[in-house]
């Protein structure tokens, strides 16, 4: 696989008098082919990540290459290949749909009605097609980032950057939206790197994440990997009476547990569940409410967030 953007020790200092520090030196690199998630908590430097690999802002440190070439020295050229949607921005609002993808269109190149050839059928496919003739002023939130990602799509580019992209959508739109990704990606050997706090979708699509937390890369691992981390299984069971005994259980097992009222929540592996089940029953404690949680990205973004500086 080669890398088609590389970023190196990548840094943003918002302001000049109370100068604020949003990305803090962060390296990393898309594959070719690869579906990257940027996760991290509200305020950790996503969209300024993304922004500032798309030259929307000003880089205060760094460097930053697509397809091996400096973006600075050759943007325009490097833009031709690269595209993007977002929830937070739109297009002009007095233009039409298909006048603004037409103008889009334009820049990449591509006649009136070879842009329509490509973007009605995502139009269809993102249940906007019937918008098409209305002005974008008048399309809602949902429609506007469906919107967005027919202009990210149809010039056929290298590269997508997306920042939160179904952030406004339904579930079944959202669930739509990861489909296609990941069938771009199948068909077109495309390089997707996405912002997300919806962690069971970052699961679904990314074959790595990276998270961000206060402007630094934490953590840089297949999902997967992260999940795990977090300590395997994780086991919760009510128990009324006999708290005492069942932590003994969990201690005798080098188990890390913790306990909050009646409820005790236990780390271990998945084959120890029942081991540890029958362990209480021989010990006559009783317990009710049993959850059993997987490894999870969700758990890992807990974890990190409630994590203290
Ligand atoms: P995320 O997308 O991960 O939620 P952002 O990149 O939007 O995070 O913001 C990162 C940090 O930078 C936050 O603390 C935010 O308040 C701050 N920030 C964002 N934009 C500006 C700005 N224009 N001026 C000053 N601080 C900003
Ligand atoms: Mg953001």
């Amino acid at each position: 696989m080669s890398s088609v953007l590389v970023v190196r020790n990548l840094k943003k200092v918002y302001g000049k008098k109370k100068p604020f520090t949003a990305v803090d030196g962060i390296s990393f690199s898309l594959e070719e082919g690869e579906i990257l998630g940027l996760l991290g908590p509200n305020g950790s430097g996503k969209t300024t990540t993304i922004q500032m690999l798309l030259g929307t802002l000003s880089i205060t440190e760094g460097e930053v290459l697509y397809f091996g070439k400096d973006f600075v020295r050759h943007r325009s050229e490097i833009l031709e290949s690269v595209s993007f949607a977002s929830t937070y921005t739109s297009l002009p609002g007095i233009l039409t749909v298909e006048e603004n993808l037409e103008v889009i269109g334009r820049f990449y190149g591509l006649s009136p009605s070879e842009s329509e050839r490509r973007y009605d059928p995502l139009l269809e496919r993102f249940g906007i097609l019937e918008k098409k003739k209305k002005r974008v002023g008048s399309l809602s939130a949902g429609q506007m980032t469906r919107l967005m990602l027919v202009k990210a799509f149809f010039t056929q580019p290298k590269v997508v950057l997306l920042d939160e992209p179904t952030a406004s959508l339904d579930p079944d739109m959202a669930q739509e939206i990861c489909q296609f990704l990941l069938e771009q990606r199948e068909k077109n050997g495309l390089s997707i790197l996405f912002t997300s706090h919806k962690m069971a979708e970052a699961t679904k699509l990314c074959d790595r994440a990276i998270f961000l937390r206060d402007g630094k890369i934490i953590a840089n691992d297949l999902p997967m990997n992260l999940a795990k981390s977090t300590g395997g299984f994780r086991l919760r069971l009510l128990i009324p009476d006999g708290m005492k005994r069942a932590t003994a259980i969990a201690e005798e097992r080098k188990f890390s547990h913790t306990v909050e009222h009646r409820t005790i929540e236990i780390s271990l592996d998945e084959r120890e569940i029942s081991s540890f089940l029958t362990a209480l029953g021989k010990a006559e404690v009783q317990y009710a409410n049993i959850r059993i949680e997987e490894p999870s990205l969700e758990n890992y973004f807990l974890q990190i967030s409630r994590r203290k500086k």
